[in-house]
């Protein structure tokens, strides 16, 4: 496992297989962050963890709470590369694939020079799924579980290549990360930066596969399911959803979560890519009581809320590079904006857009402390605004829409 350095002390990634994570898992890291860190545990946009301000005599420490909780790789070497992104909602037969995936790619010492980037996803067609992320390899599972339609380089939601039986899936999965390693260029380290240079012909050579799935299109999905409460796609359970603020949590409410999963659903939580946090596995006449202890500890439960639409990287307060305190700035942002819009606003320390994984309508780009370039649809329409400059901005497009 690695701890890199960040402004605010060593930042500590912890990658949870498909998002999950034990409601023990949960306290053990609520408790390595009180004793190692600075207390925040920060959800990231791969529906994994990270703990900031980790002290440079706690590092062995941390790993060993990580590791006896199960949150670390089962190979040396194997830990940055375990990104294989599934629905919240995947169902168990989906996990265990992924877990076949995923063991694959630990096992194979070759893999491991992957860059920690490189990702996957595999999909069932879940209405909750995140398919805007650029995965190098993307799988979606068609004629009801029996093939996986595949593409490269985030073309999800266009035209597959092609198509593999579900048992060959593990073993097509890690024959094209060997062939992207045996062809990718020092410089290369995402399928798309390949694909440029040789084209896909030449990549998909050596492979065999089903041509049929030309006119196959994934279903649109709905990213406000991540909020709320619902019934669950595969079982007569429901699930309870809210977002974090700005994608942080304390340890204490950590600990709250898995006290809640432990005593109303099954004893486990699940992290989203867009930063929320579920609880699967509630009886349908829990849901909104449930629901309601997320709202009272301070997260969002409803897609119009304010800190449900903004995001902001670590800003200057954990990141060098930062022109302005982003998180603090959000926060100010969020208190400004109406309580019956739904549009997203990404605030970025800096061009980096570390925050967006996926495209966001409104960026506000820090040049200054407390200033932004407001950047809408990746067009700069406005410079060095304040943020209650910005928020007027955004009360007007959103009348005049
Ligand atoms: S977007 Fe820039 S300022 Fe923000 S965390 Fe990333 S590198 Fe740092």
């Amino acid at each position: 496992m690695r701890i890199v350095p960040a402004r605010d002390g060593g930042l500590a990634r912890l990658r949870l297989a498909g998002g999950v994570l034990s409601a023990h898992a949960a306290r053990a890291v609520a408790r390595a962050a009180r004793a190692c860190g600075s207390g925040v545990i920060e959800v990231t946009n791969r529906a994994n963890l990270q703990l900031r301000g980790i002290r440079d005599d706690a590092h062995a420490t941390l790993i060993g709470m990580a590791l006896d909780a199960g949150l670390g790789p089962s190979t040396a070497g194997g830990d940055d590369i375990r990104n294989v992104m599934l629905s919240p909602l995947a169902s168990d037969d989906t996990r265990a694939l992924a877990a076949q995936i995923i063991d694959a790619m630990q096992g194979d010492c070759a893999l491991h020079a992957l860059s920690p980037k490189f990702a996957l996803q595999l999909d069932a067609g879940e209405r909750l799924a995140m398919l805007d992320h650029p995965h190098d390899l993307w799988l979606s599972s068609i004629d009801g579980g029996a093939r996986f339609a595949f593409g490269f380089a985030g073309t999800m939601q266009q035209r597959p290549l092609g198509a593999i039986h579900r048992s060959d899936t593990a073993t097509f999965a890690a024959n094209v990360m060997r062939r992207f390693l045996a062809l990718a260029t020092s410089e290369e380290h995402r399928m798309r930066d390949l694909l440029a240079r040789i084209g896909t012909a030449r990549f998909l050579a050596e492979f065999d596969f089903d041509a049929d799935v030309q006119t196959w299109r994934r279903e649109p999905a709905d990213a406000s399911l991540r909020l709320g409460a619902h019934e669950g796609p595969y079982r007569a359970t429901w699930y309870a959803g809210a977002q974090t603020p700005l994608g942080r949590l304390d340890a204490n409410t950590l600990d709250t979560l898995a006290d809640i999963a432990d005593t109303h659903a099954e004893g486990r939580l699940t992290m989203t890519p867009w930063q929320s946090v579920l609880i699967p596995g509630i009886a349908a006449h829990d849901a909104h009581d449930v629901l309601q202890r997320l709202h009272a500890l301070g997260l969002a439960t409803d897609a119009r809320e304010p800190l449900a639409r903004v995001i902001a990287c670590a800003g200057s307060q954990g990141c060098a590079k930062s022109h302005a305190d982003t998180k603090a700035d959000a926060h100010r942002l969020a208190a400004l904006l109406p309580s019956h819009d739904e549009g997203q606003v990404h605030l970025s320390g800096c061009e980096r857009s570390c925050a967006a994984a996926h495209p966001v309508p409104v960026t506000l780009y820090a040049v200054a402390p407390g200033r932004y370039d407001f950047h809408r649809d990746a067009h700069a329409v406005a410079r060095n605004l304040t943020i209650e400059e910005a928020a007027e901005r955004l009360a007007r497009s959103h009348a005049d829409a």
